[in-house]
């Protein structure tokens, strides 16, 4: 299975958080996920944010550098 990383630098954030969590299995990475998003964004874990972090992820390893996108 290709790697997979969900980047939390391409969200805007309260907290301008950097973290990236890349893992080879979409299971794992959601997991990852879904814990961060409760202890550091305070989100509920839910079916509907586990659906809406699954949209996140992309393929491959996290780059170096991302460019935040701004709160709209
Ligand atoms: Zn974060």
């Amino acid at each position: 299975m290709t790697r997979q990383y969900v980047d939390c630098r391409e969200f805007p954030s309260d907290m301008n958080c950097s973290v990236a969590i890349a893992a080879d299995t979409d299971q794992e990475l959601l997991e990852a996920a879904v814990q961060h998003a409760v202890a550091v964004h305070h989100h509920e874990d839910s079916p509907e944010l586990r659906q809406q972090i699954r949209q996140l992820f992309k393929e491959g390893t996290p780059p170096m550098a991302v460019s935040r996108k701004q709160p709209a």
